[in-house]
């Protein structure tokens, strides 16, 4: 299959190209091998797509949201039908396995446009009484030019679910996927169109950081989305409130789940699995501190390790295999450094922690036991398939060792005592909870973090109130009284 796509960017409804931009190699993850060839946007690029945007923005604001929603649900449609080619490229892209994005990626991505393609006609505004006849009405207006920047785990599913909401309330985007994973981005661009999006309404341009960062100071941009570290988070909240521009921040985590004594294990093990080993843990919610209580706790670690070995580690395109290479080698020397870093410390390592021998990036899913809470590995997001299992004695230890964090995006509990899981996620400092499951995201879902881990949510209707804003209307039906 030929995954080099026509050019590297999208602008204004085509495909183009300025090969004067940086080099930008697309590797496939599996095997190391090149298998796109892409060009860094330039100034020129840059300008282009910003110019393309704007110019596309009033027109695009002044249908009304029926039409703009019958858009967004026509390119959901005919995600849903590509998901298989779809999913095959996000595979490339990424080295998730097809067994995963044949379910999580073009179809979150078809969710999102579904979901805001049928909210875009209900937006609105309000009616205010007020004494004397008087009133206020708002109107819910576009920010203008959105961008939209990406990191590299779900780039279907980021540029859908930035563009979508931004779309539905009349704004335009320029997305910049994340470099490591640049093609399928182009592909949601393209859908758009023929799904009858007009020119300039949602473009792509490729490039590193510092294209991000031109986007983000230009005075033709109203807001910024970044899916991103918490450091390159740190960089473009503050260059964005240089010019006071609207932020949504997804940024990283370090997340608590708490097993209780009376949950049920086998639950808790599947928790723990798709919370620390989906995409090889390349996923920002992942609850990578399991806080385990001590009475299960050897009978927790028994079942993790009997179930892991179950994992199939191998091929992606294989649909068999229920576990792929991390994204880059980049990628997966930053988790070897931090399992060196756990042994160090001097936590148990449980299984895993080697580099698996064969082409690609693969490391194989790696428990540490026994780790306590100032060790490296219990402190900072590592994102890739490292577990740590932290023992706990009683409830309100565990919650103040669960929220003992920068980071505040997600957190779950598992345990059969209905009252103290709602306490327990009462307690929590994190924006996105769970009890007895863990990293589901559904659209209707408000998604997002706090403390380091973010500002702002994606999806459900909160989305909304962060991709417009609202003019207020005074209405005098009165005569104007004036001291003089
Ligand atoms: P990253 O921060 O290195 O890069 C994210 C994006 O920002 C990339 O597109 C990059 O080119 C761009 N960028 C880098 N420097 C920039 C700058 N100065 N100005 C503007 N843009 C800049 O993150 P990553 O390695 O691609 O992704 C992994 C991180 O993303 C993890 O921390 C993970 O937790 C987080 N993440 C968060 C969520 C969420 O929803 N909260 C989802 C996925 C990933």
């Amino acid at each position: 299959m030929n995954f080099q796509p026509r050019a590297s960017h999208f602008i204004d409804g085509e495909y183009v190209e300025d090969a004067n931009g940086a080099a930008l190699e697309v590797i496939y993850p599996a095997t190391g091998e090149v298998i796109a060839r892409l060009h860094s946007a330039t100034p020129a690029i840059i300008d282009k797509a910003l110019n393309s945007a704007k110019n596309a923005q009033a027109a695009w604001a002044a249908l009304s949201g029926t039409e703009r929603g019958r858009i967004l649900r026509r390119a959901s449609d005919i995600m849903r039908e590509r998901n298989y080619d779809l999913s095959v490229l996000e595979t490339h892209d990424t080295g998730k396995p097809i067994q995963e994005t044949t379910v999580a990626d073009a179809t979150s991505g078809a969710d999102a446009l579904e979901y805001f393609g049928g909210l875009a006609a209900s937006l609105t505004g309000e009616h205010i009484p007020l004494g004397g006849g008087d009133f206020v009405y708002t109107i819910r207006e576009a920010l203008g030019v959105c961008v939209g920047i990406g990191a590299w785990n779900y780039p279907t599913q980021i540029a859908c679910w930035k563009g979508a909401p931004a779309l539905a309330c009349g704004n335009t985007m320029v997305f910049k996927p994340s470099e490591t994973t640049p093609l399928s981005a182009l592909k949601v661009a393209e859908i758009l169109v023929e799904a009858g999006a007009p020119k300039g309404v949602y473009n792509v341009i490729q490039g590193y950081g510092d294209v991000g960062a031109s986007l983000v100071t230009d005075p033709r941009v109203a807001k910024v989305s970044l899916t991103g570290s918490v450091p390159t988070g740190r960089k473009v909240y503050a260059a964005a409130a240089d010019g006071m521009k609207h932020v949504t921040m997804e940024l990283g985590g370090k997340s608590p789940m708490i097993v209780f004594e009376d949950a049920d294990i086998e639950n808790a093990v599947s928790g723990a699995i798709l919370g620390n080993f989906y995409s090889s843990g390349q996923v920002c919610s992942n609850g990578t501190r399991v806080f385990v209580q001590k009475g299960i706790k050897e009978a927790f670690l028994k079942r993790l390790s009997e179930r892991l070995v179950n994992a199939k580690i191998g091929d992606p395109m294989d649909e068999d295999v229920s576990f792929g290479p991390m994204v880059s080698k980049n990628q997966m020397n930053i988790a070897l450094s931090y399992i060196e870093k756990g042994k160090a410390e001097g936590a148990r390592l449980i299984i895993g922690g080697e580099r698996i021998d064969r082409d690609g990036y693969y490391l194989q899913p790696t428990v540490f036991a026994d780790v306590t809470d100032n060790m490296t590995i219990a402190r900072e997001e590592i994102f890739g398939p490292v577990m740590s299992v932290l023992d706990f004695e009683t409830e309100e230890e565990v919650m103040t060792r669960a929220n003992d964090t920068e980071f505040g995006l997600a957190a779950g509990v598992f345990t059969n005592d209905l009252t103290r899981a709602h306490r327990i996620v009462a307690g929590f400092e994190a924006g996105t909870c769970y009890i007895n499951t863990y990293n589901l995201a559904p659209v209707e879902a408000p998604f997002g973090g706090s403390k380091m881990s973010g500002v702002g949510r994606e999806n459900s209707k909160l989305a909304i109130n962060h991709f417009s804003e609202m003019k207020t209307v005074y209405v005098s039906m009165n005569d104007v009284e004036a001291p003089y």
